[in-house]
């Protein structure tokens, strides 16, 4: 068992590693933040600076962990390269591009003994744990999620969103889905979608999911990235003791008996988590969300609409 820090290099410095990722390793002392990998010099005294992960490993200073916060389409051979060298990975989510290539990561890591966590940071949203809790001795009778945003808010200029493997409007999508798996007491799957996706883009700006449960009550989730005004990241359970909502991306939950609101925890529960894996010599990747989603792509029925540019 490992009790010094564990030394972490972030992989790919865009909009999440800067806003999350850097102020999590800072404020947990199992890391320290020895190395960045990123196009650019991102100026940071005391850290080093790669162009490329296999630079880093071949000349920069020791590292025991990395981050890949890259778009999930490059994500495959960063993970096997970094478990090929012991080191190891937390994968933003979604895991991958494809389900098969994140079980082949699973199975190297289980070979070389590095932990390869598949994190999915709406699980750790402070609602979540106690609505499971809440849920996990209820009947539910249906669900509905509606996950509305403004994409030329939240993802400017991502061509990356936009690709094949970029997920579009699944991007958030999946974040409902990771919570609705982890917090829903039976497991669910696809029966009906419809594909909303721009003339000239590969993914979908729109969807509209029926699921049902393994007990048979619907769920269905409403995915729209052309929203403007409020923005709506909601989760309302129906069931046989009363409803549970929970709003604000997992922030907010409301149960019969009141209102529960708490701090952000998402992304120090995240490294918190990934210290534990490390330090127990596990792994923890969990595909479920990533199923759904492509299971959409599948099953779904696609209709063009009018073309997007940012
Ligand atoms: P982003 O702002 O576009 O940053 C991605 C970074 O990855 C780029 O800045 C670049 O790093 C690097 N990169 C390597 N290959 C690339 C390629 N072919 N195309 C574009 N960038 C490439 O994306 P992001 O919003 O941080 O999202 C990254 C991952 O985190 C995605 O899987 C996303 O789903 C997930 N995530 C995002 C958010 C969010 O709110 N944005 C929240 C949670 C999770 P350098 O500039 O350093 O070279």
């Amino acid at each position: 068992m490992t009790t010094n820090k564990i030394r972490v290099a972030i992989v790919g410095m865009g909009k999440i590693a800067v806003d999350q990722h850097v102020p999590s390793i800072a404020g947990n002392p199992d890391y320290v933040l020895t190395a960045v990998v990123s196009s650019r010099d991102p100026a940071m005294p005391g850290v080093a600076w790669h162009k490329t992960l296999q630079s880093l490993l071949d000349d920069g200073p020791a590292i025991d962990a990395v981050a890949l916060c890259t778009p999930p389409q490059v994500r495959y051979e960063l993970a096997s390269l970094a478990l090929s060298r012991g080191v190891h990975v937390f994968l933003e989510k979604p895991p991958g591009a494809t389900l098969a290539e994140v079980g082949l990561l699973e199975a190297q890591a289980t070979k070389s003994g590095a932990t390869l966590f598949a994190g999915w940071h709406s699980r750790f949203a402070a609602g979540v744990a106690p609505a499971r809790a809440w849920l996990a001795d209820r009947r539910v009778d249906s669900v509905s999620i509606v996950w509305r945003e403004d994409v030329r808010h939240w993802h400017p200029g991502q061509a990356w969103i936009w690709e094949p493997g970029g997920l579009g409007v699944f991007d958030p999508g999946i974040n409902a889905l990771s919570i609705a798996t982890h917090m829903l007491p039976d497991p669910f799957f696809l029966t009906a979608a419809t594909l909303s996706t721009p003339a000239n883009r590969a993914a979908p700006i729109a969807a509209d999911l029926t699921f049902r449960d393994s007990r048979g009550a619907p769920v269905t989730m409403d995915l729209d990235w052309r929203q403007t005004g409020p923005q709506s990241w909601d989760i309302v359970v129906e069931t046989d003791a009363g409803t549970l909502s929970l709003a604000k991306g997992g922030a907010v939950l409301t149960l019969p008996s009141g209102v529960e609101q708490h701090d952000d925890e998402e992304y120090p529960g995240l490294y918190a988590r990934f210290a534990t894996l490390i330090r127990a010599g596990e792994s923890e990747v969990d595909v479920t969300p990533l199923k759904l989603v492509a299971d959409a792509f599948l099953r779904g029925t696609r209709v063009a609409v009018e073309n997007f540019d940012d």
